[in-house]
């Protein structure tokens, strides 16, 4: 039951640094401050997704399971596909090589 990515793909790993008006509804977190995630997945199987924003599901950069994913993300928050966006391109295929 795997649906194709969604255009905006951005590769578990990837470190988002966001500024306080890229996300909202974070869990744990303080609204209207600079967050950095690092990501697991972004939640594509909720029905509910808007075009303008993602559910990204992660660990906090100190997390010591960041990279081994061994338990389930810390992190969940909301953010701007337009964020998404920003750091998807600096992992551009094209640019690889
Ligand atoms: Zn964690």
């Amino acid at each position: 039951m795997t649906t194709p990515p969604p255009a905006t793909a951005v590769e578990p790993g990837t470190l988002l640094r966001l500024e306080s008006d890229d996300w909202s509804y974070g869990r744990d977190l303080t609204a209207a401050t600079k967050v950095a995630v690092v990501v697991t997945r972004l939640r594509t199987e909720l029905a509910h997704v808007s075009d303008d924003w993602m559910w990204v599901l992660g660990h906090r950069p100190e997390c010591a399971n960041s990279r081994t994913g061994e338990h389930q993300p810390c992190m969940e928050l909301r953010v701007k596909v337009t964020a998404l966006r920003r750091f998807a391109s600096t992992q551009d295929r094209r640019q690889s090589q």
